[in-house]
């Protein structure tokens, strides 16, 4: 989400006659875009933040800003405690930015707009995107579902849908512009809504566009996927056989704490129903350990969820007290020490199963589309199946953006290695 609000702001700079520079030493804007989800993220804004200043000194015309999430809660901080920050606008706010520029220029005080909209969708606003494979579609934002954990509510207000007019242009121009694979994007981007027409039959339509080769969503949400959506997944062969499906815990005591309006038996069925439907596909998960009040037993309901579905892959998190939600004032807080084990005994849980079920591709030959090269070695090319695994092999005489199909003869645990067996699709 915020890689794609950055390129609608860059975009909006641009018009504004900016330039973006990979030089942080030549810039006279510096932005950072924020996020508060966690605490680390935030720590990670305050260290950015500290070196912006320094390079201020040496050259006091520099605007400083600050983006998204955190503008709200950092507001008062900005304001008391760091005068070198110019700007200060929250994630619904982006269209002011060319004004305060112009408003800067005669006032410096700090210029600060956080109000959160019920209607700002950026419609018609393109993004910059940097040329690549894949272009993010932002096609809602906001959330009102309130899991007693998340900051995203208050930081990024409340649910509202783009208009499907306003996405099909900009996935048209996106593939017209080269992009391959297109991922829509949202809080819970299966929550879409606009008058009346819901996710499945947006994504039916966006299947359609001529030369979209691939088309990806993230984030769902659990609870609004239908199987009106799982077929026409299952229709389309350019939807992507993958779904992240966030479990979040898999204790009923825990989910209905954090407010995630499902039991861990209706989860284990969704995900027995999304592989039956959709054979193979590549299901993801997120998991948070240490929420206020996880008992060892309920910790154990998590991993025995774990099993029972057996993730592709996992984000897994220490629960992170997030100022105004709820759970941050439960008393029940678990200690750091426990949270720790519980997120290491998680994650070696996880491997094992990433590991299986990557181990099932041994031996078989998957459509592969060609994003980059390989990290670790420039021989190499690096590129995902569309059940959404990394897989590197030689590049032969394929190109960026090619559809390969890759024999697979092994895997180091995340990664799938392979050969061309043929290329099905030149870019
Ligand atoms: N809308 C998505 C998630 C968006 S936030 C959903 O409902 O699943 C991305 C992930 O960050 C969440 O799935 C959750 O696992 C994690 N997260 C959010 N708030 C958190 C907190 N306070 N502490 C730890 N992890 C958190
Ligand atoms: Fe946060 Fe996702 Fe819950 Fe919304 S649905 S409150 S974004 S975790």
């Amino acid at each position: 989400m915020n890689v794609s609000d950055s390129e609608l702001v860059e975009s909006l700079l641009i018009k504004e006659g900016y330039q973006p520079t990979t030089n942080i030493n030549k810039a006279n804007l510096l932005f950072i875009n924020t996020c508060s989800i966690r605490e680390h993220a935030e720590d990670k804004v305050h260290s950015q933040l500290g070196r912006f200043n320094l390079l201020k000194r040496n050259n006091p015309g520099i605007i400083i800003g600050v983006l998204g999430c955190m503008a709200q809660s950092l507001k008062h901080d900005i304001l008391e405690n760091k005068p070198y920050v110019d700007i200060v606008l929250g994630p619904d706010s982006y269209r002011k930015l060319p004004d305060l520029l112009k408003r800067h220029e005669f006032d410096n005080k700090s210029l600060v707009d956080t109000k959160l909209s019920k209607f700002e969708v950026y419609d018609n606003l393109f993004p910059n995107r940097k040329n690549g494979v894949n272009a993010w579609v932002t096609i809602m934002r906001g959330c009102d579902k309130f899991c007693s954990f998340c900051i995203v509510p208050f930081t990024r207000g409340r649910e509202r849908s783009r208009s499907i007019d306003g996405i099909i242009n900009e996935v048209k121009s996106a593939v017209k512009n080269g992009f391959s694979e297109i991922t829509l994007l949202g809080q819970n981007v299966n929550s879409y809504n606009y008058e009346g027409l819901s996710f499945h039959v947006l994504l039916d339509k966006i299947a359609k566009i001529s030369g979209l080769v691939r088309l990806r969503y993230t984030s769902p949400h659990p609870q609004d996927i239908t199987i009106e959506l799982l077929k026409v997944m299952a229709e389309h062969d350019n939807i992507c056989n993958s779904i992240h499906l966030p479990l979040q815990s898999g204790s009923n005591k825990i989910l209905k704490r954090m407010n995630r309006t499902y039991t861990n038996t209706h989860f284990i069925n969704l995900a027995k129903k999304i592989r039956q439907i959709l054979p193979n596909a590549g299901i993801s998960t997120d998991i948070i350990v240490g929420f206020p009040g996880e008992s060892e037993a309920d910790f154990y309901e998590t991993l025995n969820v774990m099993e029972k579905v057996k993730f592709d892959s996992a984000y897994t998190f220490k629960y992170s007290p997030r100022k105004g939600t709820k759970a941050m004032g439960y008393d029940d807080q678990v200690n750091e020490k426990i949270k720790q084990r519980r997120l290491e005994k998680l994650i070696s849980l996880q491997s094992l199963h990433t590991k299986q079920r990557n181990e099932n591709f041994i031996g078989k030959i998957e459509k592969v589309l060609i994003e980059k090269e390989s990290k670790r070695d420039e021989r190499k090319w690096s590129g995902r199946t569309d059940s959404n695994k990394w897989v590197v092999f030689e590049k032969e005489d394929a190109k960026l953006k090619d559809i390969v199909e890759v024999y697979i003869k092994r895997t180091s645990g995340v990664t799938l290695f392979g050969e061309i067996y043929k290329k099905v699709k030149a870019a």
